[in-house]
């Protein structure tokens, strides 16, 4: 069994660590320049405000609904992410690493019951680091995922799957029918690698919840989508085909990417971000 751990809202639960006074509100946190909504508490999200939305297209939300925005300090959630990373780790001999919030645990050999260990690190991370985070678990990457979902959902939106599940989700717990249930009332865009583009295609083929990709056939789906769809399929029917890799993987690009905060109108003004952000990228490079 596979556990996902994510942080929930991570970089504004980040900023609400060391300013208590945003708990409770609808919180942004911007991209570089403030361009753009790249976190959002639940009462933001309540707004309607969507993720990557322009600052200037919910800019009126600060008078009407007393939403603060905030700009990203990516050198705090990268410290914030390494103490929680440090505690999650202690629970499990493997663990990947996959993005600034979210890690996978392998718990193969670990004896107890594994949703209470799943609340235990959640418990964790929230006293050692403030950072409250949900847990999926599931035989298989993509359902740990899945899980995760379920978890978060059921705590954000009640009623939409059972409370019971909030927090921690343990697939592994439910008996059959109980996770039929679960995956029908799944949208399939919810799904590890079902983007929106197949997910329309998969939408014109009838697929629309998990629970129907899951039960599809899987030669026809080869013919029809792809090989890492199928996999995804046997990923959901708890085989596992994605491994955890526990060892960085080389990067394959460096980026610098902005997005302005207002508009540029000068040659000038474009030429100086570019070459600023040319010799960061070149930094990058040598580094
Ligand atoms: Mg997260």
């Amino acid at each position: 069994m596979l556990a996902l751990v994510d942080g929930n809202n991570f970089y504004v639960s980040c900023e609400r660590v060391f300013r208590p006074a945003l708990v409770g509100r609808p919180v942004v946190v911007l991209s570089n320049n403030d361009g753009c909504a790249i976190a959002r508490s639940n009462e933001a999200k309540a707004l309607g405000v969507k993720m990557a939305q322009p600052w200037f297209e919910i800019r009126h939300l600060e008078q009407e609904a007393g939403l603060v925005a905030l700009s990203a300090n990516f050198e705090l959630y990268g410290d914030m992410s390494d103490r929680m990373m440090q505690v999650i780790g202690r629970y499990a001999p493997r663990q990947e690493i996959y993005s600034i919030d979210e890690c996978f645990l392998d718990f193969a050999g670990i004896r107890g019951d594994l949703s209470d260990i799943g609340r235990r690190v959640r418990d964790e991370v929230l006293q050692v680091t403030g950072i409250p985070c949900c847990v999926g678990i599931g035989p298989t990457k993509t359902l740990a995922k899945l899980a995760n979902h379920i978890a978060k959902s059921a705590k954000r939106k009640p009623g939409s799957y059972p409370a019971r599940l909030a927090q921690v989700c343990n697939l592994g717990e439910l008996a059959e029918e109980g996770l039929d249930e679960l995956l029908a009332a799944t949208d399939v865009g919810e799904v590890w690698g079902i983007g929106p583009r197949i997910g329309r295609q998969l939408a014109d083929a009838g697929v629309t919840t998990v629970q129907a990709l899951r039960a599809f056939d899987l030669a026809t789906l080869r013919q029809r989508f792809s090989v890492v769809l199928e996999r995804t399929v046997l990923e959901l029917r708890g085989t596992p085909c994605i491994e955890l890799e526990d060892a960085p993987s080389a990067k394959r690009q460096i980026m610098c990417s902005r997005s302005f905060g207002a508009p540029v109108c000068t040659l000038e003004d474009l030429t100086e971000a570019i070459s600023t952000f040319a010799a960061r990228g070149a930094e990058k490079l040598r580094n």
